[in-house]
């Protein structure tokens, strides 16, 4: 796979597909901008070299052409946070659009319209993907959120090109999957956590393979507690996966990984922030509790892991953090990732909650990297080869 930074832009148009896939209010206004701004370096690195941007992502989910969903509403955030004007096409395909896009002088920047307008473009259309392709020169994919589905403009449209790389984010998020799975500085650790144990088994299984420790709390440890012959109460738990927990530490074992699940935890009669609460061993749980936090003696020895870890991924949270109560858990390894950082450990954070609660703690700048996809890491750390980025290297 080629690295942006050994092509060459001057005079060339270049298709950039980004995430600008952002969230609105009701008032049509931009809650968080950070994933346009994640974007800025590539577009900068672009222009700066001499070339001309064509810019291409999508938008929500729309069944067809919908007004609300349209990409012109981020138009206004783009110019100020780029400093220039950009151009907006109402088409992505045509002669219209065509014509503009030959036109384009060095320095300039279009942006398409929501690519997801087109039916085209979850099919994976070859056709669509050759006409998108036919307004650029070059194709950069920095679209790190979308490279596990394969569609027209982040999978296929690459064979048409010749010159053709990750941009700068995508290429910082290949590099720190690389540092955590290929040759990691060992001790490595793996917090897993969120609410079900469906979601990770495969995760799970797959980064067995390489780490030392697995660190497992939040709603998916009751699961393994009650495959261990727990008593877990009104704890969430899947039935329908106690033998994918039991192989899970079979297979733990025979790979000489540590499991650590919770001893203690804090429950409540009540799945809010005014119930009785009170920590028991999470081996007996009354009926009628539920655990919904880590409690202070399994806080101390996930601290005590992950200080001692030299490379550490963290996905999921410990508790129910978005309830004050609960937070207590998912605080406390949060603290220990930015404090095992500090003294030289490197620290991936990846999927939507861990990022919020790490950013809720304040904690966001005290890591080695935050994922910014989070459905694409966790198909990476399945083992996956993921088909917007394997489209890259043929
Ligand atoms: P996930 O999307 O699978 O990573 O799950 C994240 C969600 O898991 C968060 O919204 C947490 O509130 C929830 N969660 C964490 N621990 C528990 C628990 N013990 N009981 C119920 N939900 C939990």
């Amino acid at each position: 796979m080629k690295s942006i930074n050994e092509i060459s832009f001057n005079g060339k148009k270049v298709f950039i597909r980004v995430d600008f896939n952002v969230p609105f209010n009701d008032s049509g206004e931009i809650t968080d901008s950070s994933r346009i701004v994640a974007a800025l370096p590539t577009i900068e690195y672009v222009l700066s070299n001499g070339g001309a941007c064509i810019l291409a992502s999508h938008l929500g989910r729309p069944v067809g052409k919908d007004p609300e969903l349209s990409l012109k509403k981020i138009i206004p955030e783009l110019k100020k946070l780029l400093s220039k004007d950009v151009m907006f096409l109402e088409d992505s395909t045509g002669l219209q659009t065509k014509e503009t896009c030959s036109n384009l002088q060095n320095g300039e920047i279009v942006l398409l319209e929501n690519l997801r307008f087109y039916k085209e473009e979850t099919k994976a259309d070859i056709g669509f993907a050759k006409e998108l392709s036919s307004l650029a020169d070059i194709y950069i994919n920095d679209a790190y959120g979308t490279t596990h589905r394969e569609h027209a403009s982040t999978a296929t449209i690459a064979q048409f090109f010749g010159e053709k790389a990750p941009g700068m984010l995508l290429e910082k998020e290949i590099g720190s999957l690389k540092k955590l799975m290929e040759k990691p500085n060992k001790p490595v650790t793996a917090i897993i956590g969120g609410a079900k144990v469906s979601s990770k088994i495969s995760v799970i299984a797959n980064i067995l393979g390489f780490v030392d420790n697995l660190i497992i709390g939040g709603g998916m440890a009751y699961t393994f507690i009650k495959n261990n012959g727990g008593r877990i109460g009104d704890s969430i738990f899947e039935a329908d996966r106690l033998k994918d927990c039991s192989e899970i530490l079979s297979k733990a074992k025979h790979e000489n990984v540590n499991v650590f699940l919770p001893e203690d935890i804090l429950c409540s009669n009540e799945f809010s922030n005014s119930g009785l609460q009170k920590v028991t061993n999470i081996y007996e749980v009354p009926e009628g509790w539920q655990g919904l936090d880590i409690g202070p003696k399994t806080m101390e020895k996930f601290e005590q892991v992950i200080l001692g870890s030299s490379t550490i991924l963290w996905n999921g949270p410990m508790g129910v953090f978005e309830i004050p109560s609960f937070e207590k858990g998912t605080h406390a390894v949060s603290k220990a990732v930015a404090k095992a950082t500090q003294s030289g450990a490197y620290s991936l954070i990846g999927g939507g909650d861990s990022v919020a609660a790490i950013t809720k703690f304040g904690l966001q700048n005290q890591v080695s990297f935050i994922s910014t996809g989070g459905g694409a890491m966790l198909e990476s750390l399945e083992g996956k080869l993921l088909p917007g980025i394997n489209a890259l290297s043929q």
